[in-house]
């Protein structure tokens, strides 16, 4: 075969298979995705077509083409490299670059054969360069590697002794270099470009192979890593879909709630809440329909309907374009410290009741008398309305007791206690012990009149009783004197001051003959002396 016709097939050759690259790079999960790959055999494929136009004699264009075809082994060089599993420096790589364009224009000047000898001998240097990036990272079980090696040696070789002779023995070279050196040389670079064709694809296909079973190999490494990390995890995990239906849920959650696995799987999460806790559920899950995720404590029913508390971390799965997918749930088992909490609470609560209850009576003490005075009346400083006071204490109850015994007399205040309670219903009132046979009642935002009117309700209600008092002055029954005032809110009176008011009216009752009201009210709190100007009037 002629020798134009050789580089004409090297230049056709190098093009389709620079084409054949760009093809296979845009193909999806492509492994032929080397750097400077294309690069090279379109270096190779426009040099060869330059050295297929040029003339017999060392001129610009063969320059050209031998700075093509010298970038294109070197880049080729670099594939090798990066093939073999190594990396390729920037700075190697620019420099090797610069040089090639140096020598190649230093050549036009040098004339034949040097020039030619010298653009032999950089490439022989590349080729063996190639051989040995190859033998060093090779892999003797794929013997085509090491076929391209040795391939690469001996073209590089080819070229190292053309080199020799160009620059050695010029003459020698000049009379062979029309024939036997360019023929060589032609049909080494047509074997080389067949053998490292279709050698390199096949090792970029088994190192784009290895490459994917590693993933794969890692992705179920991973993937038996979670597994392990879901079913010996203490917590429950359930994972749910965009309309909260359970998608997944690991071995302990299941057991916690008494189901199976299987059970679980498609229900609705809100199926797992109590009636109270609906409320929760639906809150969560407009917060993690925005995207947002929480901790927050609920209880959820078990398949035999008992409530199980949980501690939830929750997340939502949130898809590349920013839609809601579903969530994520991580649930840890907070019952027993919950129902604990809960008792704690329910034991303070009952605590406290006790202690604002009198036990004789079982309506509100004293302490409770005091503290729910306190606050309402510093409430009348932000509202500026009226508060009643009303304070009343059993006739001759001293008597009661000497004649009818203490136990008598404790029934008695029992009997009082709960006709006071009936009298006082709103749920803003309160009726108390006061002490001893003292009673009181707080009335806010209530009138004088009104405030009266309860407590002739009360008063009227003792003595429906017809609880028999002989030693009596009053009446054949038990009667109650009353004490009752009514104030608006003044920084200079304070709660005591009140009482103390009350119970100057109740004493106001007693003198004047017993089971009977006294009242009195503050007109103008601002201009008066609240202590001293009191109407009273008796009824
Ligand atoms: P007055 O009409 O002026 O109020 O006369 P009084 O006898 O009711 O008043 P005094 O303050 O002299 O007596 C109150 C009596 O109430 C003395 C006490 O024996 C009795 N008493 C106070 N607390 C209790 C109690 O918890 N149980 C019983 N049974 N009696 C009590
Ligand atoms: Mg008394
Ligand atoms: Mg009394």
């Amino acid at each position: 075969m002629d020798l134009r016709t050789i580089i004409l097939m090297l230049a056709v050759g190098s093009f389709l298979y620079g084409l054949l690259l760009i093809i296979l790079r845009f193909k999806k999960n492509n492994p032929h995705k080397v750097p400077f790959w294309i690069t090279a055999k379109m270096l190779q494929a426009v040099g060869s077509f330059l050295l297929f136009y040029r003339t017999s004699t060392y001129d610009v264009l063969t320059m050209v083409a031998n700075t093509a075809l010298l970038l294109g082994c070197a880049y080729e060089a670099w594939v090798i490299r990066i093939l073999s599993g190594q990396l390729v420096g920037r700075k190697l790589h620019i420099l090797a670059s610069i040089g090639i364009i140096l020598v190649c224009f230093i050549t036009l000047f040098l004339g034949e054969p040097y020039g030619t000898g010298l653009v032999f001998l950089l490439q022989s240097i590349f080729y063996i360069l190639s051989s040995l990036f190859l033998f060093r990272k090779l892999d003797m079980k794929f013997s085509l590697q090491l076929l391209l090696a040795i391939s690469y040696c001996m073209t590089g070789l080819v070229f190292l002794i053309s080199a020799i002779l160009c620059l050695g023995f010029p003459e020698y070279a000049l009379k062979l270099e029309s024939d036997a050196i360019s023929d060589i040389i032609a049909g080494v670079s047509f074997y080389i470009f067949l053998v490292s064709g279709f050698i390199l694809l096949m090792i970029s296909k088994e190192r784009s192979d290895k490459q994917l079973l590693e993933i794969q190999k890692a992705l179920k490494e991973s993937e038996i890593r979670f597994q392990k990390i879901v079913e010996t995890a203490i917590e429950g995990i359930l994972i749910f879909d965009e309309h909260y239906n359970i998608t997944f849920a690991n071995e302990n959650i299941a057991t916690m709630l008494g189901y199976t696995v299987e059970e679980m799987l498609g229900r609705a999460y809100s199926s797992f809440f109590p009636e109270s806790q609906l409320d929760v559920y639906k809150y969560q899950e407009s917060l993690r329909k925005k995207g947002q995720d929480s901790v927050y404590e609920c209880c959820l029913l078990r398949k035999d309907g008992q409530k199980h508390w949980f501690l939830i971390s929750a997340k939502a799965i949130i898809d590349d374009f920013g839609r809601f997918e579903g969530s994520f749930g991580m649930l840890t088992n907070i019952n027993e410290r919950k129902k604990m909490e809960l008792l704690l609470e329910e034991s303070n609560r009952q605590l406290k009741e006790l202690s604002n209850k009198d036990s004789l009576t079982g309506i509100a003490n004293r302490r409770c008398f005091d503290t729910t005075l306190e606050r309402e009346y510093f409430r009348l400083s932000r509202t500026n309305s009226k508060l009643s006071i009303i304070l009343f204490d059993i006739d001759h109850f001293k008597e009661y007791n000497d004649y009818y015994g203490h136990v008598m007399g404790d029934e008695c205040l029992r009997q009082i206690g709960k006709a006071l309670a009936n009298c006082v219903n709103r749920s803003v009132d309160l009726a108390a012990r006061y002490g001893g046979e003292e009673f009181a009642c707080i009335l806010p935002d209530t009138d004088i009149h009104s405030a009266v009117k309860i407590a002739e309700r009360i008063r009227q209600k003792i003595q429906d009783l017809k609880i028999e008092h002989k030693k009596s002055t009053v009446s054949e029954f038990v009667t109650a004197s009353f004490g009752v005032t009514t104030v608006r809110y003044s920084p200079e009176v304070s709660p005591v001051e009140i009482i103390a008011m009350a119970d100057k009216l109740l004493y106001k009752a007693k003198v004047s003959g017993r089971n009977r009201i006294e009242y009195a009210e503050s007109k103008e709190i601002d201009e008066f002396d609240y202590r001293q100007i009191l109407k009273v009037s008796s009824n």
